[in-house]
């Protein structure tokens, strides 16, 4: 099926879809973005995102290309016109096309808009049940890894080590011996204490939309939890090991590089958190509220 994406105000087939070689994106990365899960042909915390998206938008100040309810209808269309039941939206707002030139344009331009959708969304079961392998790497990347922009070049040179490793995901770490996250997904720890740790909000991560509904699924499970950093050595000596993310979900990690977590298989926290956070996918999606913002 040939897909249809949004961009600056047309829907096109993909392939003939195109943004201009000024558009700021394509020389500067002055851009943000978000990748959002559709389940059900319906959003997973839509509104999170979009807010996430916001907060992005304000920190290198690009002006909001439309409203919420304006992104939510064009958001809407593309999961229509793809006709995706499971998959993903990506939605991409750069600073606009202007000559190429490093400071923002001096006339006002147009943010371009760009919203694309995907069929399938993350692993299978079987490999969340077997759990994963990770590789542990420096995190090469810039100091605001708070904002969502597609300047994801060291995300991508640690993921490609990780493929060539046969590893699912590269865990980043700083100088210091603490993990920040992971390429494209958010780090967590079981303790020796039996505590689930994960580094706290800060510039050194991305503040994940699948993180925060797992804190509030793990305080409502009545798990403790702290948001602290923890050294890459804590991580290889964990009880348990897991990622979050959009199209990871809960995924529990079983090794890092050579080393085997605990007895080499997915722990009971993030197998049970795993099983929480996969309930809440359904129950969100299942109406219509789903598209609120
Ligand atoms: N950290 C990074 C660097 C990411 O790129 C992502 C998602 O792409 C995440 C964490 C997880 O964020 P979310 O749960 O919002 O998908």
């Amino acid at each position: 099926m040939s897909h249809i994406a949004y961009v600056n105000g047309r829907y096109l087939p993909q392939r003939l879809a195109q943004l201009s070689i000024d558009d700021r994106a394509t020389q500067f990365a002055d851009a943000v973005y978000e990748v959002t899960c559709i389940w059900n042909c319906a959003p997973v915390d839509h509104a999170a995102h979009l807010a996430r998206l916001a907060r992005s938008l304000e920190a290198i100040r690009i002006a909001a290309p439309c409203s919420a309810a304006g992104l939510t209808a064009i958001c809407r269309e593309v999961v229509e016109r793809n006709r995706i039941e499971r998959g993903t939206i990506y939605i991409q707002v750069s600073r606009g096309v202007a000559p190429r030139a490093h400071p923002f344009p001096a006339d006002m331009i147009r943010p371009g808009l760009v919203i694309t959708g995907k069929h399938g969304v993350g692993p299978s079961e079987s490999v969340a049940d077997q759990g994963v392998k990770v590789i542990a790497i420096p995190d090469a990347r810039w100091g605001r890894c708070d904002i969502k922009t597609t300047g994801l070049l060291g995300n991508v040179l640690a993921r490609q080590a990780a493929v060539e490793a046969k590893a699912f995901e590269a865990l980043l770490y700083r100088p210091d011996g603490f993990v920040t996250e992971a390429s494209a997904s958010n780090a967590w720890i079981v303790d020796a204490d039996g505590i689930i740790v994960t580094h706290p909000l800060g510039p050194e991560i991305l503040g994940g939309v699948t993180r925060t509904t797992v804190l509030n699924l793990i305080r409502a499970a009545g798990y403790k939890v702290e948001e602290r950093p923890f050294t890459l050595e804590q991580a290889r000596t964990a009880r348990e090991v897991f990622l979050t993310g959009t199209t990871t979900f809960v995924m529990p990690v079983v090794q890092i590089d050579a080393g085997v977590i605990a007895n080499g298989v997915p722990g009971t926290i993030c197998r049970d958190l795993r099983r929480r956070y996969r309930a809440y996918v359904e129950q969100s999606t299942a109406s219509e509220a789903a598209w609120a913002t």
